[in-house]
Protein backbone atom coordinates (compact mmCIF):
# COMPACT_ATOMS: atom_id res chain seq x y z
CA UNK A 1 0.00 0.00 0.00
CA UNK A 2 1.03 3.71 -0.93
CA UNK A 3 -0.54 5.86 1.51
CA UNK A 4 0.48 8.43 3.04
CA UNK A 5 -0.54 12.10 4.08
CA UNK A 6 -0.35 14.45 0.80
CA UNK A 7 1.91 17.45 1.80
CA UNK A 8 -0.30 20.09 0.58
CA UNK A 9 -2.98 18.50 3.03
CA UNK A 10 -0.41 18.77 5.78
CA UNK A 11 0.20 22.48 4.81
CA UNK A 12 -3.64 23.41 4.96
CA UNK A 13 -3.21 21.34 8.52
CA UNK A 14 -0.13 23.45 9.42
CA UNK A 15 -0.90 25.90 11.92
CA UNK A 16 2.82 26.33 13.31
CA UNK A 17 5.94 25.09 11.13
CA UNK A 18 8.86 25.03 14.04
CA UNK A 19 7.85 23.93 17.63
CA UNK A 20 10.87 26.07 18.49
CA UNK A 21 9.27 29.01 17.55
CA UNK A 22 6.22 28.93 20.52
CA UNK A 23 5.67 28.94 23.78
CA UNK A 24 3.62 26.35 25.98
CA UNK A 25 1.24 28.94 26.31
CA UNK A 26 0.92 29.22 22.45
CA UNK A 27 0.08 24.89 22.47
CA UNK A 28 -1.90 25.62 25.32
CA UNK A 29 -4.56 28.04 23.18
CA UNK A 30 -4.07 25.81 19.87
CA UNK A 31 -5.11 22.79 21.84
CA UNK A 32 -7.94 24.66 23.21
CA UNK A 33 -8.88 25.73 20.13
CA UNK A 34 -10.13 22.64 18.68
CA UNK A 35 -13.38 21.83 20.04
CA UNK A 36 -13.10 18.20 18.67
CA UNK A 37 -10.12 17.74 20.99
CA UNK A 38 -12.28 19.01 24.29
CA UNK A 39 -14.79 16.96 23.50
CA UNK A 40 -12.63 13.68 24.35
CA UNK A 41 -10.77 15.34 26.92
CA UNK A 42 -9.66 13.26 30.04
CA UNK A 43 -11.36 13.52 33.45
CA UNK A 44 -8.92 15.90 35.00
CA UNK A 45 -7.17 13.91 37.84
CA UNK A 46 -5.36 11.16 39.16
CA UNK A 47 -5.04 8.89 41.79
CA UNK A 48 -2.73 7.46 43.45
CA UNK A 49 -2.03 3.84 44.83
CA UNK A 50 -0.50 4.11 47.95
CA UNK A 51 1.06 1.21 47.99
CA UNK A 52 3.66 1.43 45.52
CA UNK A 53 2.94 5.57 44.10
CA UNK A 54 1.61 4.31 40.57
CA UNK A 55 -0.74 7.32 39.07
CA UNK A 56 -3.56 7.11 37.80
CA UNK A 57 -5.12 9.34 35.29
CA UNK A 58 -8.51 8.82 34.11
CA UNK A 59 -9.93 9.06 30.28
CA UNK A 60 -13.55 7.51 30.40
CA UNK A 61 -13.99 9.05 26.94
CA UNK A 62 -10.66 7.38 25.43
CA UNK A 63 -12.22 3.53 25.19
CA UNK A 64 -14.34 5.23 22.37
CA UNK A 65 -11.54 6.34 20.14
CA UNK A 66 -11.03 4.43 16.54
CA UNK A 67 -8.40 1.42 16.72
CA UNK A 68 -7.18 0.53 12.69
CA UNK A 69 -4.76 -1.99 14.65
CA UNK A 70 -6.75 -5.02 14.83
CA UNK A 71 -6.33 -7.96 13.47
CA UNK A 72 -7.44 -9.20 10.02
CA UNK A 73 -10.12 -11.45 10.43
CA UNK A 74 -11.54 -9.34 13.04
CA UNK A 75 -11.72 -6.55 11.05
CA UNK A 76 -10.50 -6.35 6.85
CA UNK A 77 -7.76 -3.45 6.61
CA UNK A 78 -8.89 -1.86 3.65
CA UNK A 79 -10.15 1.93 4.29
CA UNK A 80 -7.07 4.32 4.54
CA UNK A 81 -5.53 5.36 7.97
CA UNK A 82 -7.16 8.17 9.28
CA UNK A 83 -3.34 10.47 9.54
CA UNK A 84 -3.20 9.33 5.52
CA UNK A 85 -6.56 10.94 5.25
CA UNK A 86 -5.36 13.88 6.71
CA UNK A 87 -8.89 13.91 9.56
CA UNK A 88 -6.69 14.91 12.34
CA UNK A 89 -5.46 17.54 14.14
CA UNK A 90 -3.34 20.70 13.37
CA UNK A 91 0.05 20.39 12.82
CA UNK A 92 2.91 22.15 15.65
CA UNK A 93 6.09 20.84 13.66
CA UNK A 94 6.76 19.65 10.39
CA UNK A 95 10.80 18.64 9.15
CA UNK A 96 11.47 17.46 5.99
CA UNK A 97 13.03 14.38 5.29
CA UNK A 98 15.12 12.28 2.82
CA UNK A 99 11.57 11.20 1.19
CA UNK A 100 8.84 12.80 2.66
CA UNK A 101 8.46 14.43 6.29
CA UNK A 102 8.08 14.01 10.07
CA UNK A 103 5.84 16.12 11.89
CA UNK A 104 4.15 16.40 15.48
CA UNK A 105 0.63 16.94 16.08
CA UNK A 106 -2.32 17.12 18.78
CA UNK A 107 -3.07 13.74 20.37
CA UNK A 108 -7.44 13.65 19.49
CA UNK A 109 -7.74 11.50 22.20
CA UNK A 110 -5.29 12.93 24.62
CA UNK A 111 -4.74 11.41 28.49
CA UNK A 112 -4.02 15.01 29.51
CA UNK A 113 -5.75 18.35 28.92
CA UNK A 114 -4.99 21.87 29.32
CA UNK A 115 -7.68 22.28 31.98
CA UNK A 116 -8.08 25.46 34.01
CA UNK A 117 -6.48 23.98 37.10
CA UNK A 118 -4.16 24.33 39.84
CA UNK A 119 -0.60 23.25 37.80
CA UNK A 120 1.81 22.41 40.83
CA UNK A 121 -0.91 20.15 43.20
CA UNK A 122 0.13 19.56 46.44
CA UNK A 123 -0.09 15.41 46.85
CA UNK A 124 -0.34 13.33 49.28
CA UNK A 125 -0.22 9.73 48.34
CA UNK A 126 -2.93 9.04 51.03
CA UNK A 127 -5.09 11.10 49.39
CA UNK A 128 -8.71 9.62 48.42
CA UNK A 129 -9.41 12.74 46.58
CA UNK A 130 -6.39 12.25 43.86
CA UNK A 131 -5.11 15.62 42.74
CA UNK A 132 -5.85 17.88 39.64
CA UNK A 133 -3.78 16.31 36.17
CA UNK A 134 -3.14 19.09 33.89
CA UNK A 135 -0.83 19.28 30.66
CA UNK A 136 -0.82 18.38 26.84
CA UNK A 137 -0.89 14.87 24.78
CA UNK A 138 1.26 15.29 21.92
CA UNK A 139 2.00 12.52 19.05
CA UNK A 140 4.93 12.53 16.55
CA UNK A 141 5.09 11.00 13.42
CA UNK A 142 8.14 9.34 12.00
CA UNK A 143 6.38 9.65 8.55
CA UNK A 144 3.22 10.78 6.32
CA UNK A 145 4.46 8.02 4.35
CA UNK A 146 2.38 4.95 5.87
CA UNK A 147 5.10 2.02 5.97
CA UNK A 148 8.07 4.10 7.14
CA UNK A 149 8.99 3.66 10.55
CA UNK A 150 12.19 3.48 13.23
CA UNK A 151 13.21 0.47 11.47
CA UNK A 152 13.19 1.13 7.61
CA UNK A 153 13.92 4.45 7.60
CA UNK A 154 17.25 5.62 6.84
CA UNK A 155 19.36 6.51 9.86
CA UNK A 156 19.68 10.02 8.63
CA UNK A 157 16.24 10.47 8.78
CA UNK A 158 15.57 8.80 12.29
CA UNK A 159 18.16 11.51 13.42
CA UNK A 160 15.67 14.34 11.98
CA UNK A 161 13.43 12.88 13.67
CA UNK A 162 15.23 12.56 17.34
CA UNK A 163 16.18 15.88 16.70
CA UNK A 164 12.30 17.13 16.63
CA UNK A 165 11.75 15.22 19.55
CA UNK A 166 14.55 16.47 21.66
CA UNK A 167 13.50 20.28 20.46
CA UNK A 168 10.24 19.52 21.46
CA UNK A 169 10.82 18.58 25.03
CA UNK A 170 12.67 21.65 25.21
CA UNK A 171 10.17 24.08 24.52
CA UNK A 172 7.83 22.22 26.83
CA UNK A 173 10.32 22.17 29.48
CA UNK A 174 11.48 25.92 29.22
CA UNK A 175 9.19 28.12 27.70
CA UNK A 176 6.34 26.60 30.11
CA UNK A 177 4.74 29.39 33.06
CA UNK A 178 6.12 30.43 36.21
CA UNK A 179 3.19 28.56 38.19
CA UNK A 180 4.53 25.45 36.63
CA UNK A 181 5.94 22.49 38.97
CA UNK A 182 9.83 23.91 38.88
CA UNK A 183 12.58 20.76 38.42
CA UNK A 184 14.70 22.90 40.80
CA UNK A 185 12.84 21.45 43.43
CA UNK A 186 14.34 17.73 42.33
CA UNK A 187 17.60 19.09 41.92
CA UNK A 188 17.79 20.12 38.56
CA UNK A 189 20.40 22.90 37.99
CA UNK A 190 18.26 23.82 35.19
CA UNK A 191 15.02 26.65 35.44
CA UNK A 192 12.43 23.32 33.63
CA UNK A 193 9.14 23.07 34.98
CA UNK A 194 6.69 20.51 34.30
CA UNK A 195 7.88 16.73 33.19
CA UNK A 196 7.87 15.32 29.64
CA UNK A 197 7.23 11.71 28.83
CA UNK A 198 7.81 10.44 25.94
CA UNK A 199 6.68 6.75 24.98
CA UNK A 200 6.32 4.55 21.59
CA UNK A 201 3.81 1.77 21.29
CA UNK A 202 4.00 -0.41 18.70
CA UNK A 203 1.03 -3.25 17.58
CA UNK A 204 -1.95 -3.64 19.19
CA UNK A 205 -0.58 -6.09 21.56
CA UNK A 206 0.65 -3.34 23.70
CA UNK A 207 -1.52 -0.70 23.40
CA UNK A 208 -0.92 0.67 19.76
CA UNK A 209 -4.39 1.79 18.13
CA UNK A 210 -3.05 3.43 15.12
CA UNK A 211 -0.87 1.39 12.84
CA UNK A 212 0.85 4.28 11.69
CA UNK A 213 4.33 4.88 13.22
CA UNK A 214 4.29 7.47 16.01
CA UNK A 215 5.69 8.40 19.24
CA UNK A 216 3.76 10.26 21.88
CA UNK A 217 4.69 12.61 24.13
CA UNK A 218 2.96 13.60 27.59
CA UNK A 219 3.55 16.98 29.31
CA UNK A 220 2.72 16.77 32.63
CA UNK A 221 2.08 18.69 36.03
CA UNK A 222 3.25 15.76 38.26
CA UNK A 223 6.17 12.93 37.90
CA UNK A 224 5.07 9.73 36.64
CA UNK A 225 6.61 6.50 38.82
CA UNK A 226 9.75 5.31 36.78
CA UNK A 227 11.10 8.90 37.24
CA UNK A 228 10.73 9.07 40.75
CA UNK A 229 11.93 5.57 40.87
CA UNK A 230 15.15 6.43 38.32
CA UNK A 231 15.80 9.77 41.33
CA UNK A 232 14.63 6.96 44.35
CA UNK A 233 17.50 5.11 43.37
CA UNK A 234 19.98 7.96 43.11
CA UNK A 235 19.15 9.25 46.53
CA UNK A 236 19.79 5.66 47.89
CA UNK A 237 22.51 5.10 45.90
CA UNK A 238 24.35 8.12 45.34
CA UNK A 239 24.67 6.83 42.23
CA UNK A 240 22.62 7.25 38.76
CA UNK A 241 21.03 4.28 37.31
CA UNK A 242 22.51 4.36 34.01
CA UNK A 243 25.64 4.46 35.60
CA UNK A 244 25.47 1.35 37.79
CA UNK A 245 24.21 -0.04 34.66
CA UNK A 246 26.92 1.64 32.54
CA UNK A 247 29.64 0.47 35.19
CA UNK A 248 28.00 -3.28 36.31
CA UNK A 249 25.87 -4.83 33.62
CA UNK A 250 28.24 -7.98 32.40
CA UNK A 251 30.37 -6.85 29.39
CA UNK A 252 28.75 -9.81 27.48
CA UNK A 253 25.51 -8.61 27.47
CA UNK A 254 26.48 -5.48 25.69
CA UNK A 255 24.97 -6.01 22.48
CA UNK A 256 26.02 -3.05 20.51
CA UNK A 257 28.54 0.03 21.16
CA UNK A 258 28.30 3.40 19.86
CA UNK A 259 30.38 6.01 19.93
CA UNK A 260 28.16 7.93 23.09
CA UNK A 261 25.93 5.13 24.27
CA UNK A 262 25.43 1.54 24.21
CA UNK A 263 22.70 -1.30 24.01
CA UNK A 264 22.89 -3.82 26.64
CA UNK A 265 20.32 -6.63 27.75
CA UNK A 266 20.11 -5.85 31.09
CA UNK A 267 21.44 -8.39 33.69
CA UNK A 268 18.20 -8.49 35.71
CA UNK A 269 15.98 -8.72 32.10
CA UNK A 270 12.38 -9.19 33.41
CA UNK A 271 10.94 -10.18 29.54
CA UNK A 272 13.42 -12.16 26.84
CA UNK A 273 14.64 -9.60 24.22
CA UNK A 274 14.13 -6.35 27.02
CA UNK A 275 17.09 -3.98 26.11
CA UNK A 276 18.34 -1.22 27.30
CA UNK A 277 20.15 1.93 25.31
CA UNK A 278 22.32 3.97 28.16
CA UNK A 279 24.08 7.59 27.51
CA UNK A 280 27.48 7.25 28.85
CA UNK A 281 27.08 11.15 29.78
CA UNK A 282 25.41 10.51 32.53
CA UNK A 283 25.31 13.84 33.87
CA UNK A 284 22.36 14.93 31.27
CA UNK A 285 18.48 14.71 32.60
CA UNK A 286 16.81 15.81 29.32
CA UNK A 287 16.95 15.02 25.53
CA UNK A 288 17.67 18.91 24.68
CA UNK A 289 20.91 18.57 26.69
CA UNK A 290 21.95 16.03 24.15
CA UNK A 291 24.54 16.92 21.77
CA UNK A 292 24.10 16.60 17.99
CA UNK A 293 26.70 13.04 17.54
CA UNK A 294 24.53 11.46 21.32
CA UNK A 295 21.22 12.36 19.46
CA UNK A 296 22.65 10.75 16.22
CA UNK A 297 23.86 7.63 18.52
CA UNK A 298 20.40 7.56 20.01
CA UNK A 299 18.70 7.36 16.77
CA UNK A 300 20.77 4.45 15.67
CA UNK A 301 20.27 2.93 18.93
CA UNK A 302 16.47 3.20 18.53
CA UNK A 303 16.79 1.82 15.24
CA UNK A 304 19.07 -1.21 15.60
CA UNK A 305 17.23 -2.25 18.90
CA UNK A 306 13.81 -2.09 16.82
CA UNK A 307 14.98 -4.07 13.52
CA UNK A 308 15.88 -6.56 16.09
CA UNK A 309 12.84 -6.38 17.91
CA UNK A 310 10.97 -6.99 14.68
CA UNK A 311 13.54 -9.89 13.14
CA UNK A 312 13.35 -11.61 16.53
CA UNK A 313 9.23 -12.21 17.68
CA UNK A 314 7.91 -13.89 14.47
CA UNK A 315 10.93 -16.74 14.82
CA UNK A 316 10.05 -16.83 18.43
CA UNK A 317 6.41 -17.17 17.29
CA UNK A 318 5.45 -14.06 18.46
CA UNK A 319 3.04 -11.22 16.79
CA UNK A 320 5.33 -8.20 16.49
CA UNK A 321 4.49 -5.74 19.39
CA UNK A 322 6.91 -3.77 21.71
CA UNK A 323 6.65 -0.65 23.86
CA UNK A 324 9.99 2.30 24.09
CA UNK A 325 10.12 4.36 27.05
CA UNK A 326 12.21 7.35 27.75
CA UNK A 327 13.60 7.42 30.88
CA UNK A 328 14.79 11.30 30.92
CA UNK A 329 13.94 14.11 34.15
CA UNK A 330 15.40 14.60 37.57
CA UNK A 331 16.15 10.71 38.12
CA UNK A 332 17.80 10.63 34.63
CA UNK A 333 21.38 9.51 33.46
CA UNK A 334 19.35 9.21 29.95
CA UNK A 335 18.45 6.22 29.01
CA UNK A 336 15.68 4.32 27.06
CA UNK A 337 13.96 0.98 27.10
CA UNK A 338 13.00 -1.53 24.37
CA UNK A 339 10.03 -3.74 26.12
CA UNK A 340 9.26 -6.35 23.49
CA UNK A 341 5.90 -8.02 24.27
CA UNK A 342 7.38 -11.88 24.70
CA UNK A 343 5.47 -13.17 27.15
CA UNK A 344 2.49 -12.25 28.93
CA UNK A 345 2.20 -10.81 32.39
CA UNK A 346 0.43 -13.40 35.08
CA UNK A 347 -0.21 -13.71 38.68
CA UNK A 348 2.41 -13.94 39.74
CA UNK A 349 3.96 -10.88 38.36
CA UNK A 350 1.03 -9.14 39.71
CA UNK A 351 2.83 -10.06 42.80
CA UNK A 352 5.61 -8.82 42.35
CA UNK A 353 7.51 -11.72 41.23
CA UNK A 354 8.40 -12.12 37.98
CA UNK A 355 8.87 -15.46 35.79
CA UNK A 356 11.10 -14.57 32.49
CA UNK A 357 10.91 -17.93 29.95
CA UNK A 358 14.60 -17.42 28.68
CA UNK A 359 17.80 -15.98 30.21
CA UNK A 360 19.87 -13.18 29.20
CA UNK A 361 22.71 -15.39 27.92
CA UNK A 362 20.29 -16.67 25.50
CA UNK A 363 18.94 -13.65 24.57
CA UNK A 364 21.80 -11.82 24.26
CA UNK A 365 23.94 -14.41 21.76
CA UNK A 366 20.85 -14.48 19.55
CA UNK A 367 21.08 -10.55 19.19
CA UNK A 368 24.62 -10.34 18.44
CA UNK A 369 23.94 -13.17 15.70
CA UNK A 370 21.19 -11.00 14.22
CA UNK A 371 24.04 -7.40 14.40
CA UNK A 372 26.36 -9.65 13.16
CA UNK A 373 24.33 -10.89 9.89
CA UNK A 374 22.61 -7.40 9.88
CA UNK A 375 26.00 -5.41 9.79
CA UNK A 376 27.85 -7.92 6.84
CA UNK A 377 25.01 -7.14 4.42
ZN1 LIG B 1 -1.20 6.20 7.48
Amino acid sequence: MNWQLDEQIANELCENENIENITVKDIEKAILSETDISSFAPDGYFRIDPRDNHRIVYNSKRAKRPHDNKPKEVKPEEKPCVICKGTTTKILDKANLSKGYTFINKNLFPILFPFNHETNPSVNELSIDGAPSKGFHLLQWSSNLHEMDWHNMPVEDCTIVMQRLCQLEKSLLTQSNPEWPSNKDWGDEQDTRGFVSIIKNYGRLVGGSLVHGHQQIAYLNFMGKKSRDDLDFEKRHNTRFSSFMLKNNPADFMIKEYETATLVVPYFMRRPYDMFLLMKDTSKRWLFELNEQEVKDMAQGWQDAIQAILHIMPQIGREPAFNVTVHNGPGAGIYCEFLPYTQEWGGYEHQGVILCQDIPENVTENLKTFFAKNSAI
